[in-house]
Formats: structure tokens, C-alpha cells, sequence
């Protein structure tokens, strides 16, 4: 589990003041922008700025940030004009998670099937 210091996400988070990650969207709780790999024509990643590193390490005084999670990625679709979309939070190895500060994919402008995989 990666900490604070030696997190990929903190360090975007941290370049973004440089310029050097473009963000869709950013307020006091999140940040948004683009999957270096994406698994869709539109693939968005939803960062809390404070690192958290999985869904099991969320408190009660984190609610606010993670219903921001869920109110940004609906703010970035509206901007990208996506009526329909799939949300994905992954929450440890096993679920597929590689990056250890929780993130929601924003994946659109294709079709999905169900069950993922
Ligand atoms: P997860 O598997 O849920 O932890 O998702 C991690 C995501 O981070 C993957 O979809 C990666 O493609 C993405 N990712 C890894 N490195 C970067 C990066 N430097 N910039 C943007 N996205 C990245
Ligand atoms: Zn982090």
C-alpha cells in the first residue's frame, strides 16, 4: 500500500500546481483527468487531493469527500455530454485495484456488459 510520499496520485495532485497534469475538473475535495490507459473513449479517473489509500481506509469524516467523488464524475459527464456511463471504484488487489489512493473510473462513450469481469 502505497503512502503518502511515494504516491503516483499525490504526485500528479502535486504537479497539476506546475501544470503539468491537465485536469477536467478540480475542486476543494477532488480532482479529475484522463486514464494514461484508457479502457474507453472517454476514461476519467476521480481523485480525492487527500490520500486515502483504499475504500477500507475511509472514515465517517471522510462522507463528504466521497459523495464529491460521485458529484464531480457527474459534473465531468455533463461536460463531456455523456448521458450514460459506468462508475467503478475498486477496492484492493484482488477487485483490481493497482493504484493505492482511491480513485473513481468515469468510463463512456462505448457500451458495457455486465457482469464485469
Ligand atoms: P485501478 O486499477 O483501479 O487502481 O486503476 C488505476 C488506473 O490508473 C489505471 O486505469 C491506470 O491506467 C491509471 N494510471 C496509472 N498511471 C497513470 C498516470 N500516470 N496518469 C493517469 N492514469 C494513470
Ligand atoms: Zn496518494
Amino acid at each position: 500500500m502505497a503512502n503518502e510520499d511515494e504516491c503516483l496520485f499525490c504526485s500528479l495532485i502535486a504537479c497539476s500546481k506546475s501544470g503539468k497534469t491537465e485536469f477536467l475538473y478540480k475542486d476543494r475535495f477532488v480532482a479529475a483527468f484522463r486514464d494514461i490507459n484508457p479502457k474507453a473513449p472517454h476514461h476519467i479517473l476521480i481523485v480525492p487531493l487527500k490520500h486515502i489509500s483504499t475504500v477500507n481506509d475511509i472514515t465517517d469524516e471522510d462522507a463528504l469527500l466521497v459523495g464529491s467523488m460521485v458529484n464531480a464524475a457527474r459534473k465531468v459527464a455533463v461536460g463531456l455530454n455523456l448521458k450514460s456511463y459506468r462508475l467503478v471504484l475498486n477496492c484492493g488487489a484482488d477487485a483490481g485495484q493497482a493504484v493505492f489512493h482511491i480513485h473513481l473510473h468515469l468510463l463512456g462513450g462505448r457500451s458495457f456488459g455486465w457482469p464485469p469481469g
